[in-house]
C-alpha cells in the first residue's frame, strides 16, 4: 500500500475531544451578550403570544415584572422594551406620556427588578395612527420636527428610570439631539444605544405584528438603509459616534454580518446586533415542522452573530439560549 504523502497539515487534530475543541474555540457566547426584547401593553394579567413569533408574548406591567425577574435569574443582564400603548394618535403622543405604558413600565422593573438593565426602544411608529416612525405631512415623513418628540420620549424614559435609550427611527441627527436634552436634564451618565445601521428589511414583518406597529400606508424605505449598501452604513455608524452614540447597533444581523464585521473593525465600538423577529420565527417555525434541530441552529446563529464582531445580541431566543448554555 502506497504511503500518504506528508506534505499536508492535519487540522483534525485539534477537533479531536471537545476539550480540545474547548480549549481552541475562537468565539464564546455567553449569557452576559444577551439582551430581551420585551412587548408591554396596557391591562392586568395579559399574556398574549404573538401567532407569527411562538414564545413571544405580549405583557401587562404586572407580567412583565415578573417575566424581567425570571430573565434575571437565568443571567441575561438587560432587557429592551417596546410599547403598544392604549390609544394612538397622529402624533404619537403615548410615546412622550409620563404615564405612558413604557414609562409605567420602566418605574415597576425598577421597583420590583433593580438590577436588571432596561433598554427602551425610542421611536415612534408603535404610536402613531398611521403606524409610521415619526410626524407625516404631505405623504412624507418630516424629520426635524420627529426628532423633538422623540427627544421628549428619550427624556421621559430616562425620567422613568430607564438604563439606556436606543433610538431606533433614523431619522438624521436623533442622536445628537437626544444626547443634548439628556445632558441638559441631568442625565449625562445615561447611555445612548444607536440603531446606527438600521436596514429596510422584510425580517421585520412578525414584529409588527407584536408591536402593532405596521404602516397603515407607504413603507420605511425614506429613513431606513437600503440593504445593498455598506459604504453608507459606515457613514451612517461614524455620525452616530461622532453624535455620542456609546454603542452602535447593525440591524437586522443574519443578512448583514458583513456589516457588523465592518462596523466593528472600523471603529472598534460596543456593537449590538439586532436578531430580528423574522430570524427568529424561521427557525421557529423549521424546528416546530421538525425541518431542522432547533436548539442547535439557534446556538450557530448567535454564535455566528458574535463571530461576525458583536459584542451584544438583541435576541427573542435569549431565554432559551441562556437554558442551553447553563445546561452545558
Ligand atoms: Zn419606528
Amino acid at each position: 500500500m502506497a504511503e500518504m504523502p506528508m506534505r499536508f497539515k492535519r487540522f483534525r487534530r485539534i477537533r479531536m475531544t471537545e476539550p480540545l475543541r474547548s480549549m481552541v474555540r475562537e468565539t464564546e457566547l455567553s449569557t452576559n451578550d444577551l439582551i430581551y426584547p420585551l412587548f408591554v401593553v396596557p391591562g392586568k394579567g395579559i399574556r398574549k403570544e404573538v401567532s407569527s413569533m411562538p414564545g413571544v408574548y405580549q405583557l401587562s406591567v404586572d407580567m412583565i415584572v415578573r417575566e424581567c425577574a425570571e430573565v434575571q435569574s437565568l443571567g441575561i443582564p438587560a432587557v429592551i422594551l417596546f410599547g403598544i400603548p392604549e390609544q394612538k394618535d397622529e402624533v404619537g403622543s403615548g410615546a412622550y406620556d409620563e404615564q405612558g405604558i413604557v414609562q409605567t413600565a420602566i418605574r415597576a422593573i425598577k421597583k420590583d427588578v433593580p438590577g436588571l438593565i432596561v433598554i427602551t426602544d425610542v421611536c415612534l411608529c408603535e404610536y402613531t395612527s398611521h403606524g409610521h416612525c415619526g410626524i407625516v405631512r404631505d405623504d412624507q415623513i418630516v424629520n426635524d420636527e420627529s426628532v423633538r418628540l422623540l427627544m421628549r420620549e428619550a427624556l421621559t424614559h430616562a425620567q422613568a428610570g430607564a438604563d439606556m435609550v436606543a433610538p431606533s427611527d433614523m431619522f438624521d441627527g436623533r442622536v445628537a439631539a437626544i444626547r443634548s436634552v439628556l445632558d441638559e436634564n441631568g442625565f449625562t451618565t445615561l447611555p445612548i444605544m444607536s440603531y446606527a445601521a438600521k436596514y429596510a428589511s422584510g425580517f421585520y414583518g412578525p414584529f409588527r405584528d407584536a408591536a402593532e406597529s405596521a404602516p397603515k400606508f407607504g413603507d420605511r424605505r425614506s429613513h431606513q438603509m437600503d440593504q445593498s449598501n455598506a459604504d453608507e452604513a459606515l457613514r451612517e455608524v461614524e455620525q452616530d459616534i461622532a453624535e455620542g452614540a456609546d454603542i452602535v447597533m447593525v440591524k437586522p444581523a443574519l443578512s448583514y454580518l458583513d456589516v457588523i464585521r465592518r462596523v466593528k473593525d472600523r471603529f472598534g465600538m460596543p456593537t449590538a446586533a439586532y436578531n430580528v423577529s423574522g430570524e427568529y420565527s424561521m427557525i421557529k417555525a423549521a424546528g416546530r415542522n421538525g425541518w431542522l434541530d432547533e436548539p442547535r441552529v439557534m446556538m450557530e446563529v448567535l454564535t455566528s452573530i458574535r463571530r461576525a464582531g458583536a459584542d451584544m445580541i438583541l435576541t427573542y431566543f435569549a431565554k432559551d439560549a441562556a437554558f442551553v448554555l447553563r445546561s452545558r
